[in-house]
């Protein structure tokens, strides 16, 4: 396939040496791996993690567990606190597979309870500092009334408590996630304990941001691992340090339209709508991405200060180093790290791979037996 437009390739090779790491290190603690596929939402990408041992998986919406359980997907934790416009939806969904539900007060648990046509696991969530949904976790007293509730309930099991570290995305570096992490765990296992001294004896612990649980070397202690975004990485997580340059597995190869060498820039027919508007912020600046040379098949990154440090819908403008200049056209292709890969991926849906003789494909055909031996 010609590249005429941004078009989202990805490293089929990287994107599974990650699921495998991850993986790897979860079954290592005995932890079940619950991959977010939120940040992919691929039927492909999905059987790779299948073929990696995933059985169980988290979704971000009613409409996202409806597409994997059409996948065969069976074991699925909707990871947004229950919605009671769409009760009748969850409902219908809780029928057909083994559901994981959210709840943070006494009246969603009571609704669920009314509702539910079949036995739903629960978890409590927790905010451990996110300040984005959640019951405060300090608020002991609260999370005990909700978690009897559950208990009691004939409809209901009670899982465990479930935490989003969303906070680590705005850590300073590698040893600050790494404290967070073990700040979060420690705050989980005391409410886990005060419940267990309550009576409640099955209460399982789940976590899952990419930042601290790329940085954490040993998940013991916790019984359900998150991740989503860790897949592709981005430059966000190279700049948070969760990640090397070389673990990014997606970029968005994207059409020079313009080269300005006075001001030393060019521009890329490439923007919002294609890699969003996430951003780092680089000495003060914020960065939209990062342009590399585009090359065939396997991606290896090299470190530059080529950033993308303007972005209108449509358009990205570069301001580009001088081998970058030099050695690009009107015409040619830049491969562009987006700072946030879950929206890149979420705008532009289709995923293409480079073939080492074939070019541009997408990855339907693309079994992981193709390229197991390069892993
Ligand atoms: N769990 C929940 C509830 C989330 O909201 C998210 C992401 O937003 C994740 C897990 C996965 O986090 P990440 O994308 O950092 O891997």
């Amino acid at each position: 396939m010609k590249i005429s437009k941004p078009t989202m390739i990805i490293d089929p090779v990287k994107v599974v040496k990650n699921i495998k790491k991850m993986a790897e290190k979860t079954a290592k603690a005995h932890c079940l791996f619950r991959p977010h596929f939120k940040t992919h939402q691929s039927v492909e990408i999905g059987h790779w993690f299948r073929s990696c041992g995933v059985q169980a998986i988290t979704v971000s919406s009613i409409d996202m567990a409806n597409f994997f359980l059409a996948d065969g997907w069976q074991n699925i934790t909707v990871a947004i606190v229950i919605n009671p416009r769409q009760i009748e939806e969850i409902s219908v969904l809780a029928k057909k597979c083994r559901l994981n539900l959210l709840v943070d007060s006494l009246p969603m648990v009571a609704l669920l309870e009314k509702t539910m046509p079949v036995n739903v696991n629960v978890w409590i969530k927790i905010d451990t500092g996110y300040g984005r949904t959640g019951i405060d976790g300090n608020d002991w007293h609260s999370i005990l009334e909700i978690a009897k509730a559950i208990d009691q309930s004939a409809q209901l099991s009670l899982a465990g408590i479930l935490t989003h570290t969303g906070q680590s995305y705005s850590a300073k570096g590698r040893e600050d996630l790494s404290a967070l992490y073990d700040q979060v765990k420690d705050k989980m296992q005391m409410i886990r304990n005060h419940l267990h001294a309550n009576g409640l004896s099955e209460v399982k612990i789940s976590l899952g941001d990419t930042p601290s649980c790329q940085v954490c070397t040993d998940f013991s202690g916790i019984d359900e691992i998150r991740t989503g975004n860790f897949i592709f990485n981005d430059l966000m997580q190279v700049y948070l340090g969760s990640c090397d340059l070389q673990d990014v597995a997606m970029a968005v190869a994207c059409p020079v339209i313009g080269k300005y060498t006075s001001r030393k820039q060019l521009v890329i027919y490439g923007g919002a709508v294609h890699l969003s508007k996430d951003y780092v912020i680089s000495s003060a600046i914020k960065i939209y991405g990062l342009a590399q040379p585009f090359a065939q098949a396997k991606f290896d990154w090299r470190k530059n200060e080529n950033f993308l440090i303007g972005i209108s819908q449509e358009h990205s403008v570069i301001q580009a180093g001088e081998d970058l200049l030099a050695s690009t056209k009107v015409g040619d292709l830049l491969y562009v790290i987006p700072a946030h890969s879950c929206l890149t991926a979420d705008l532009l849906k289709k995923y293409y791979y480079i073939h080492p003789t074939l070019g541009c494909l997408p990855i339907h055909n693309l079994e992981i037996d193709d390229f197991k031996t390069a892993l």
